[in-house]
């Protein structure tokens, strides 16, 4: 049986395409040594996979930000505010993906969205009247023959045109219907160069296809693919969708004449039913997603091997769920970790072994083959940790543990009473600049370097110069700054039981960020006080009211590797537990207001509408209730979340029953605004009023409109003025410029 990977990860295995990026925006290397680096990182991959044994490798799969974005610049959906800064290519790329500030001009970047139901971010294109929709890149080309040269044969893998067109934002009259025929021919030519250079194979990505679907999609996805197959140019064409079933469209694709098409059998509930129910044409081969592209645990062979069997096509490809891109390179990197840990592990690289393993033992009586038996072991009888007390807990949770008393309206009055804060108060989202000095204390520490005293010492002298900025700068709530944290889940996880942790396992979140997402191992509890000591001795150096700081329940399973031997919500209770026990002791200690980060609550919400409740906010929003209804009603509860994308989710939202709630929303022209109206939002709220994720400091004005903007929608009383996300990415000089502006802005609008 042959086998496919739908893309691999493109940071390079020590993040040598972040460190690359970072000091060419600095100035620091030239485009051309960026472009080596690149290179290399793309060959390393090749041939990771080919010396693997990998039938049907994907090329441009890597991206120097995103692959939407390339998939844009690619067709010249290059909105006029970038062609005017006159910058090279590269240059022009980054600044739609990051925003530009210099001696050419100063303009936002692209709005950035979250990739389906995972945490990478894609760029989101956009088409207005004046775009020209043209061939003008040649990404695809280039690297298929650059594989080629490196001696690897390849698929070329891109993001298809329905999807494309279903994710683009349409800023002006125009519509898809009247773009979609010009996409698709220039699609077309890009099969035809590509066919020019022997590309035997094109892999069409349709995610898009996993959600629900109306009859006018359906419509526009036959149009656009009968054009396509019509014009092949002697190419194969593979459609490949993932992280669902594709239930409402299965017949029509299936009725098409493609040449093959990618199903994913992890998250597509209804995948099986629909191959075997439905039948599976027998001039096309199946790529079966049987291996799991987002998870880091081992695949068990018997499940895999059953599906195989179930399937009962005969043309099959095995293939991973989605592109590796969600999982970390490689295992090797991992030198704490004892192998009674590893071998349960998975990632990119030992993924492919599991491919070829899976291919060799199908249709072969495998029972007694070495391979299927060891692997067979790591499946019996339980590995992960218990811990009765936990579960005792978590049996024990009852109704009236979800519900904070009094209600809000009497929450609201008694804090605005107790809390004297001026109207629009100002606040930050909770961390500043992890400059380089803070990065170093830490590892020093890790490292054994620093005594525990040395570390602390540093850090309080941190938190204390950081209170005073804020102080100076004039804000009203302040925080102390999160200089402790490496990431705002990877602490927590830290600082409970059940978790353990990998030291390279980096996994691409946006462009140049990554993240290394702990792996929940076993029964989660909280081992002592978590942020206590550091929220007091900052409360202790000012008058003010300084936030306690912490992640919530959801967002910290989101972003770690959750379990697979019990229940997400099992899970998420027993997290919740651990969070509740902190909040109670930050309040004991004198914190008023505490911030429960759930920057990542939307992130597994499901794709379909009609499962959302049922399968995901049902028990997500009680959990995060969980966490804070105990404590007093003068105590404030903060929430974030990351990007506003809850417009179709808010009275879910405001069943957080948190006291205030802080989003992004300036990279999203404040859509969810009229919302908040709408569904008569009772949170009061802090839509960021700037985008901490580029470095541009906002003027004075721009903030004052986007409050106006705010005011308009928004009781004056309920308003907060923030940016839009923590400041840990940021340096120091924009970051005082910001929130000064920030804070002028706030105090123009009281006046
Ligand atoms: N409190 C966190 C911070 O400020 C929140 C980060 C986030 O939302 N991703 O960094
Ligand atoms: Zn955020």
């Amino acid at each position: 049986m042959n086998t496919s990977v739908i893309g691999y990860p493109r940071i390079g295995k020590d993040r040598e395409l972040k460190f690359a990026s970072e000091k060419f925006f600095r100035g620091e290397i030239s485009e051309a040594e960026l472009r080596d680096v690149a290179k290399s990182i793309r060959r390393e991959d090749l041939l990771k996979q080919k010396e693997a044994g990998i039938t049907y490798i994907s090329s441009n799969d890597f991206s120097f930000y995103d692959n939407v974005l390339d998939t844009a610049f690619l067709f010249g959906i290059v909105p006029q505010r970038y062609k005017d800064l006159g910058l090279t290519d590269l240059g022009t790329y980054f600044a739609m993906a990051r925003g530009y500030q210099g001696d050419k001009g100063n303009v936002k970047a692209l709005a950035m969205k979250k990739w389906f139901n995972t945490n990478y971010h894609y760029l989101v294109p956009e088409i207005d009247d004046d775009t020209v929709i043209s061939l003008t890149g040649s990404k695809p080309v280039d690297e298929f023959v650059e594989a080629k040269e490196s001696g690897v044969t390849t698929k070329t893998a891109i993001v298809g045109p329905f999807t494309f067109l279903k994710l683009a934002r349409f800023t002006g009259t125009k519509k898809i219907a009247d773009v979609s025929g010009i996409l698709t021919s220039e699609y077309v030519k890009l099969v035809s160069a590509l066919a020019g250079k022997g590309l035997e194979l094109i892999e069409f990505d349709e995610p898009y296809l996993v959600r629900d679907l109306n009859g006018e999609d359906i419509e526009l996805f036959r149009n656009i693919y009968s054009e396509i197959l019509a014009n092949k140019n002697g190419v194969k064409v593979l459609l490949q969708t993932y992280f669902g079933d594709i239930r409402d469209i299965y017949k029509d694709v299936t009725s098409l004449d493609f040449d093959a098409i990618g199903l994913d059998f992890i998250e597509g509930k209804k995948t099986l039913e629909l191959v075997s129910g439905s039948g599976f044409p027998a001039d096309k081969t199946l790529f079966a997603g049987i291996v799991n592209g987002k998870n880091i645990w081992r695949n068990d062979y018997k499940k895999s091997l059953d599906i195989l069997k179930d399937i009962g096509v005969s043309d099959v490809v095995v293939s991973t769920s989605c592109s590796l891109l969600h999982v970390p390179y490689t295992l090797a990197g991992e030198t704490k970790l004892g192998d009674e840990y590893t071998k349960h592990l998975a990632f990119a690289e030992e993924k492919l072994a599991e491919l070829k393993d899976i291919a060799a033992l199908a249709g072969t009586d495998y029972e007694s083959e070495e391979a299927f038996r060891k692997n067979q072991e790591l499946f019996s009888g339980r590995v992960n940790s218990e811990d009765k007390e936990v579960q005792a807990a978590v049996a024990a949770i009852t109704e009236a543990d979800y519900v904070r008393l009094p209600v809000r309206s009497e929450r609201e009055k008694i804090q605005k009473d107790k809390l004297a804060l001026p109207k629009f108060p100002t606040t930050t989202i909770g961390s500043f600049p992890q400059t380089p000095d803070v990065r170093k204390n830490r590892q020093e520490f890790k490292k054994g370097l620093k005594t525990r005293e040395e570390y602390v010492e540093f850090n309080k002298q941190k938190i204390a110069e950081c209170i005073r900025l804020q102080e100076q700068i004039g804000l009203d709530v302040l925080v102390h700054g999160e200089f402790e944290r490496n990431d705002m889940v990877e602490y927590f996880g830290e600082n409970l039981n059940g978790y353990i942790f990998t030291e390279k396992a980096w996994v691409q979140s946006y462009g140049t960020r990554n993240v290394k997402p702990p792996i929940i191992w076993g029964d989660v509890s909280r081992k002592a006080p978590i942020t206590v000591e550091w929220s007091k001795f900052a409360q202790s150096c000012t008058d003010k009211p300084v936030k306690g700081m912490l992640t919530g329940p959801v967002t910290i399973l989101n972003w770690s590797f959750p379990r697979e031997d019990i229940s997400i919500k099992e899970s998420i209770l027993q997290i919740a537990l651990a969070i509740r026990d902190e909040v109670l002791d930050l309040e004991a200690n004198g914190i008023g207001i505490i911030q429960i980060d759930e920057a990542a609550l939307r992130e597994k919400l499901p794709l379909r509408k009609s499962d959302w409740y049922s399968e995901y906010l049902d028990f997500t929003i009680p959990a995060f209730r969980l966490v804070h209804s105990k404590v007093k009603p003068e105590t404030q509860i903060h929430t974030h979340m990351c990007y506003s994308e809850f417009t179709d989710i808010i009275p879910a939202i405001d069943a957080m029953d948190a006291d205030v709630i802080t989003f992004e929303a300036s990279r999203s022209d404040l859509q969810i605004l009229d919302s908040l109206k709408e569904n008569n939002f009772e949170t009061e709220v802090g839509p960021g009023v700037y985008d901490i994720h580029s470095p541009r400091v906002p003027s004075v004005e721009e903030i004052v409109s986007a409050l106006t903007k705010m005011r308009a929608k928004i009781d004056d009383s309920k308003l907060w003025v923030n940016p839009d996300c923590g400041l840990k990415t940021r340096g120091n000089e924009e970051t005082v410029k910001s929130l000064t502006n920030l804070v002028a802005a706030a105090k123009q609008i009281r006046g």
